[in-house]
């Protein structure tokens, strides 16, 4: 199946289609991954044949390559958020960077003995819709000041 995705960073400057079928979907939970997303996991869409074109920002997007390994980030240089890479492979796609609804199911977490230690039944803890004891009136607050927020009334219960 041939198709297009499209994405875009944080601050919008940078934005991309990618063309190609989609052969994978992982959830790399390996250490580096978890470093450079500062999250659980990385989840990455991987296509062999893709193209990716950057269609505004590309002069601004960078790619770190740790040395003597094969894992690499592109990354917008403004606001840092995660963007593809074209690897010899094909081209990796952060699909968090996606703003299209991907309608695709992770195939598999992958390097699953590299977990975090808080990383296990995560679906057994509470979902709240929004922030936590906020009524959803005061949710359209700007993100950062919401986010911080609840980590300010996380900080308190602890
Ligand atoms: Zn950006
Ligand atoms: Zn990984």
């Amino acid at each position: 199946m041939t198709r297009i995705v499209s994405g875009s960073c944080l601050c919008s400057a940078v934005t991309f289609e990618v063309s190609g079928k989609i052969d994978a979907f992982f959830l790399c939970h390996c250490s580096r991954c978890r470093k450079d997303t500062g999250s659980a996991h990385a989840s990455n869409l991987f296509a062999a044949d893709a193209t990716l074109t950057w269609l505004t920002g590309g002069n601004q997007v960078r790619t770190f390559r740790l040395p003597d390994t094969r894992h690499a980030k592109s990354f917008c240089s403004v606001c840092g958020s995660a963007l593809p890479t074209v690897e010899a492979k094909g081209v990796t796609i952060p699909a968090g960077s996606l703003d299209d609804i991907v309608a695709i199911r992770p195939d598999a977490h992958i390097f699953g003995a590299s977990r975090a230690a808080w990383d296990h039944d995560l679906d057994d803890v509470p979902v709240h819709d929004g922030l936590p004891g906020v009524p959803s009136s005061d949710w359209a607050v700007d993100n950062a000041t919401a986010h911080g927020l609840a980590v300010a009334g996380v900080m308190r219960l602890g």
